[in-house]
C-alpha cells in the first residue's frame, strides 16, 4: 500500500494548528505500520531555518495562468519538499494578522499539482492520494480530469479530509483559469460557489472518500447552521463521509515524560502539578493570593475558538477568584484586544501573544481549568492536551469536544470536564462556577483531573480507522 499524503502543514515541519499535528501524527504511525507513505509538502523558510532536507536532484515545472514555476524536490525521511521561493519563502504559512497572502491560490494550485508531478518524479505510484483541507483539494478533481488517463494515477483513489469547513479557499472567479481546470467543471454541479472558485469544493465532489474529523462534527457539517454553504453538497455525498476522531502523539503530549516541565507527574502521584502550577503563576506575575483556580486559553484567535466569549464573561470570572492565562496568535482585533485586557487586569490576566509551544506546555501543566468556548470545533487537540495533563476543560458541546469531553455530573461524580451548550458568556460562566464549586471539594477535584488523565486518545484507532478506508478503497 502506497500513500501520498498532501497537506500544507505537518509536525515537526511546520504547525499553525491542529491539522499539523494530525497529518505529521498520521504519517508516524502509518510508517510504523509499514505503510509506504510520502507526505508532499512546501517548503516554507519555517522548515528551511530548522531542516536541512535533502536535494533529490529532481525539480516539478508547473505551468499556472501564464507563468511557470519551478519546485525542487527535496526529501527528509518520509516527507518531500517542493522548494518554490517566490511562493513559499515567506514568514508565515498562509498569511500575516492583516489577511491571507493574496497569491494563495496559485500558492496552492502549486502544492496541489506539484504533489502529482513530485510522486511521477519520484516513481511513487500512490494506491491513495489522501488530501487535508482546501490546500490539496484540487487533487481529487485533477486525478479526475488532468489526469484521469495518465496511467500512473490508474489505480489511485482519493480520501479527502476536512479539519476545518470554515476554511474552504473561495477565490474570485478571474482565478479560475490558474487551476488549469476546464470551463466545464465551474458550474454549480463543480466547483463554482456562488460565483466565486472554491478548493474545498473540488475535492468534496471528486473524492472517492470524505473524512473529517470527528463523528459528532460529521453529523453537524450536514446542517446548513455549520455547513458554511457546503452542508448541500455533503449532504449529497453523505454515503462517502466518515468521521474518524484524532488522537494526540502520547509520546508527544506526556506530563510524565515532558522536559521542558518544572517537574513531571502522572495520575497516580499529581505533586509535580503543583510545581508546574507555581511556575506558571511566577512567570505570569500572577497575584494568587486567594487561591482561586488560574484558567486557561491556548489557541488561534479567531473567532471560532470563542475567544470574545471568554473576554465578555471575564468580569464575572475574575470576581469568583478565578485568574485567566491566554495564550494566542490570530487575528488583529483580538490580540488587541486580550493585550488591552492583560494590561488592564495585571496580575489577575496574562495574556501571551505569539505562538510558543514550550509555554503552552506549562499553560497545559499548570493552569486548573481550560477553556474553550468554540463556536465549533471539528476535533479540538487542545482539549484533548489539557485532559491528559490534568487541566480540566470547560467547553462548548459542540464537534469532537462532545465527543471527547464527558460532562461532569455532581450526583455520580462522574465526568472529566465542564460543558455548556451554545458558545454565550452565559453558559461559559455556568460552566466556570460549576467547576469551581466541583473543585472546591479536593476529592471531587482529584477524581475529575484523573478521569481525563486516564482518557487515553492514541492515534491508533484512528489510524485504524484510515487504514480501513484505504483498504477499502483500494480493495
Ligand atoms: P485548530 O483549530 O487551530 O487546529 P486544535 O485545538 O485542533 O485547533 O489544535 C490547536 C493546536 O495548536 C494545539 O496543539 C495547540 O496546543 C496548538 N496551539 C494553538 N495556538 C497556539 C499558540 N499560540 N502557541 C502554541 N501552541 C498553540
Amino acid at each position: 500500500m502506497k500513500v501520498l499524503m498532501v497537506s500544507p502543514e505537518a509536525v515537526p515541519y511546520a504547525k499553525t494548528g491542529g491539522l499539523a499535528d494530525v497529518a505529521g501524527a498520521l504519517v508516524s504511525e502509518l510508517v510504523k505500520k509499514k505503510v509506504d507513505t510520502l507526505l508532499v509538502m512546501p517548503f516554507y523558510s519555517t522548515v528551511a531555518r530548522h531542516f536541512n532536507p535533502e536535494d533529490t536532484g529532481k525539480s516539478v515545472k508547473i505551468k499556472i495562468g501564464d507563468k511557470t514555476h519551478e519546485g525542487r524536490i527535496l526529501r527528509d525521511k518520509h516527507a518531500v519538499f517542493l522548494k518554490c521561493s517566490e511562493l513559499y519563502d515567506r514568514a508565515e504559512l498562509y498569511g500575516t494578522p492583516e489577511g491571507d497572502y493574496p497569491d494563495n491560490a496559485r500558492r496552492f494550485v502549486f502544492l496541489s499539482r506539484g504533489a502529482l508531478e513530485a510522486a511521477k518524479a519520484l516513481d511513487f505510484k500512490p494506491n491513495i492520494a489522501h488530501c487535508h483541507d482546501w490546500q490539496a483539494a484540487l487533487i481529487p478533481l485533477y486525478l479526475k480530469s488532468l489526469y484521469s488517463k495518465d496511467p500512473f494515477f490508474a489505480g489511485t483513489k482519493s480520501v479527502m479530509t476536512i479539519h476545518n469547513l470554515g476554511y474552504q479557499g473561495v477565490f474570485p472567479a478571474d482565478l479560475y483559469g490558474i487551476t488549469g481546470l476546464g470551463p466545464e467543471l465551474f458550474t454549480p454541479e463543480g466547483v463554482e460557489f456562488y460565483g466565486n472558485v472554491n478548493f474545498l469544493k473540488a475535492g468534496l465532489i471528486s473524492a472517492d472518500m470524505i473524512t473529517t474529523v470527528s463523528p459528532t462534527y460529521a453529523r453537524e457539517i450536514l446542517l446548513p447552521e455549520n455547513g458554511f454553504g457546503l452542508d448541500g453538497v455533503l449532504k449529497s455525498r453523505s454515503g462517502s463521509l466518515r468521521g474518524i476522531l484524532n488522537g494526540i502523539d502520547e509520546t508527544q503530549w506526556d506530563p510524565a515524560k515532558d522536559k521542558s516541565l518544572p517537574s513531571n507527574y502522572w495520575a497516580v502521584d499529581l505533586a509535580g502539578k503543583a510545581a508546574c502550577r507555581k511556575k506558571l503563576v511566577s512567570e505570569c506575575g500572577l497575584k494568587d493570593g486567594r487561591g482561586g483556580l488560574v484558567a486557561s486559553f491556548v489557541g488561534r484567535l479567531s473567532g471560532q475558538k470563542g475567544v470574545d466569549v471568554i473576554i465578555e464573561a471575564a468580569p464575572e470570572i475574575l470576581s469568583m477568584g478565578v485568574n485567566l492565562v491566554f495564550l494566542g496568535k490570530g487575528d488583529e482585533a483580538y490580540q488587541k484586544a486580550l493585550q488591552e485586557f492583560g494590561r488592564a487586569h495585571e496580575g489577575r490576566v496574562f495574556a501571551n501573544i505569539g505562538f510558543d509551544e514550550g509555554f503552552s506546555r506549562l499553560v497545559y501543566a499548570g493552569s486548573d481549568i481550560f477553556l474553550m468556548p468554540s463556536r465549533y470545533e471539528p476535533c479540538g487537540l487542545g482539549q484533548m492536551i489539557a485532559l491528559r495533563y490534568g487541566t480540566p476543560p470547560v467547553a462548548c458541546r459542540t464537534g469532537g469536544l462532545a465527543d471527547t469531553i464527558t460532562d461532569y455530573d455532581p450526583y455520580s461524580g462522574k465526568g472529566n470536564g465542564f460543558l455548556f451548550d451554545g458558545a454565550s458568556a452565559a453558559g461559559l460562566l455556568q460552566a466556570v462556577k460549576l467547576a469551581v464549586c466541583a473543585f472546591s471539594v479536593p476529592k471531587r477535584r482529584e477524581l475529575i483531573i484523573k478521569a481525563g488523565m486516564r482518557a487515553g486518545f492514541t492515534w491508533k484507532k484512528a489510524v485504524l480507522g484510515y487504514t480501513g478506508i484505504y483498504k477499502e478503497l483500494s480493495g
